[in-house]
């Protein structure tokens, strides 16, 4: 099961609440072995749009990030069409639903399905 710093996962709730109700968008690493995330990428032209239109071009190469976290201001956490053909490129992809009164999270894998994750201190 993946592990994500418990404070990680507060700081990009914070983020993503600060952006609403625009879309937040950071990109993940650490260690792929453990299967623990660590650290958060963030790429500071790219968050606020609409993240599918994301030039790609932009984006790090970089081996160690593993995985990829965005916001759904609308409150739903299931991954849109463009979601999914994004997702592919990594190991693992948050989505953060928020609206006004809820922050909901599911984590998902490179083909979309559910992840289960566990929360680190
Ligand atoms: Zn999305």
């Amino acid at each position: 099961m993946w592990k994500i710093k418990k404070n990680l996962i507060e700081d990009v709730i914070q983020s993503a609440k600060n952006y609403y109700p625009k879309e937040f968008l950071c990109f993940l690493s650490g260690d792929k072995e453990a299967k623990e995330i660590n650290e958060i990428v963030l790429i500071p032209t790219l968050n606020g749009d609409d993240y599918s239109s994301v030039n790609t071009y932009n984006i790090p190469i970089d081996n160690t990030i593993l995985g990829s976290l965005h916001s759904h201001p609308n409150g739903s956490t299931f991954p849109s069409t463009a979601d999914k053909k994004f997702f592919k490129r990594y190991l693992i992809n948050v989505i953060i639903g928020l609206d006004t009164n809820n922050t909901i999270i599911n984590v998902f894998d490179d083909k979309s399905n559910k992840l289960d994750i566990e929360l680190i201190d």
